[in-house]
């Protein structure tokens, strides 16, 4: 960071943390005491600002309402073992915001105000940083289109905004999991590869649809053959085929996880191969039946390391084997949570202690 930026802070008048019940956390519903916000005008960043969490005044005419040009990411803030509270990887996912930004004609935001901004809001928030196992302060980066306009172009003025939220496990059994063949979430050429909100709007009908079905979450296939698998929609997909950890590679339609980039490094660095290529449906289900494929799991910041206990295709159910087995993926997710909890060396520098 090269200058220290000048952040005007206001205290909310009463903490809400005496109300708020840290055993129960739904994920993303409560937020901290305060907020920081940056705008952007006339090709600059500025009135920067911490600020008491609430409603921000808009007009309904504001671009990012109609054509959707609104972007945001997830990251998160662990409390090590010894007090401190670091951030982990948080230079990825600012990395990735601007990649969004970039596909959604917004403006970059500059890295100073991406990690003083967070660095402020812990600082102040300190205290909704918790400390219980498994815990963690989600931090989510958003921005978008504040031009009050009804023209179809990129807009001139944009908001950016980081909220925190206290959080727990995201989801708290192995998933039920539907391979999806009719519809899909993005294409070659699309914007897959962006955190833009109308990847997760054109999500949320056929997620409806499958959850109805039973099932707790989609894979999605690609969409010109659907014979490929891309990611779960909110986390990549992993697999163990044969003891290798088998992924499908990042193209334009499937997110640049972080998460799944920490757990390759993390496999390779303990020695275990690792695949990066495309990853037919057949083979999947070929490798449940014949027993080659022992796991297979969601990875992404919110989910974590989640595994999937069943799979359903063309209306079968596949049945996987019992996560309590699966060593490889738990090895992995054990020297994950011990490194953004402090627990162990961090060897990679992929923490930042931001107090
Ligand atoms: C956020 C997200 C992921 C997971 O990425 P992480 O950086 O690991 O959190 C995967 N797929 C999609 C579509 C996402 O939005």
């Amino acid at each position: 960071m090269n200058e220290t930026l000048d952040i005007t802070i206001s205290k909310a008048d009463q903490s809400r943390l005496t109300v708020t019940d840290f055993s129960t956390l739904p994920f993303g519903k409560v937020f901290s005491d305060h907020m920081f916000i940056a705008e952007y005008d006339n090709g600059e960043w500025s009135n920067l600002q911490v600020l008491p969490y609430g409603p921000i005044p808009m007009s309904p005419a504001i671009s990012a309402l109609h054509y959707g040009q609104a972007i945001f990411e997830g990251l998160k803030a662990y409390r090590q073992e010894n007090g401190n509270i670091s951030v982990f990887r948080a230079d990825k996912n600012f990395e990735r915001f601007n990649k969004s930004a970039t596909r959604m004609s917004m403006p970059s935001i500059p890295k100073d105000i991406f990690m003083q901004g967070i660095a402020a809001l812990i600082e102040i928030d300190e205290k909704w940083v918790p400390a219980q196992d498994g815990y963690s302060l989600y931090i989510r980066p958003v921005m978008f289109a504040t031009d009050p306009y009804l023209g179809v172009k990129p807009s001139d003025k944009y908001t950016f905004a980081l909220l925190t939220t206290p959080t727990g496990q995201y989801y708290s059994k192995a998933l039920k999991v539907k391979i999806e063949t009719e519809y899909t979430r993005a294409d070659d050429g699309g914007v897959g590869y962006a955190k833009t909100a109308g990847n997760y709007a054109r999500s949320l009908y056929p997620f409806q649809e499958a959850l109805k079905q039973g099932f707790d979450q989609l894979i999605w296939t690609d969409a010109a053959t659907h014979e490929f698998i891309e990611e779960a929609g909110t986390a990549n997909l992993i697999f163990v085929i044969n003891g290798k950890l088998v992924t499908p590679s990042v193209r334009s339609t499937v997110l640049d996880g972080v998460t799944r980039d920490t757990i390759i490094t993390l496999a390779k660095n303990a020695g275990i191969e690792v695949e990066e290529r495309r990853v037919s449906v057949k083979e999947v289900i070929a490798g449940i039946e014949n027993g080659t494929l022992t796991d297979a799991f969601a990875a992404g910041t919110a989910a974590t390391v989640t595994p999937i206990g069943q799979i359903g295709y063309e209306g079968k159910t596949y049945e996987l084997p019992d996560p309590a087995s699966r060593t490889i993926s738990a090895g992995i997710a054990k020297t994950l949570n011990d490194i953004r909890y402090g627990l162990i060396p961090d060897e990679f520098g992929w923490t930042w202690t931001v107090k």
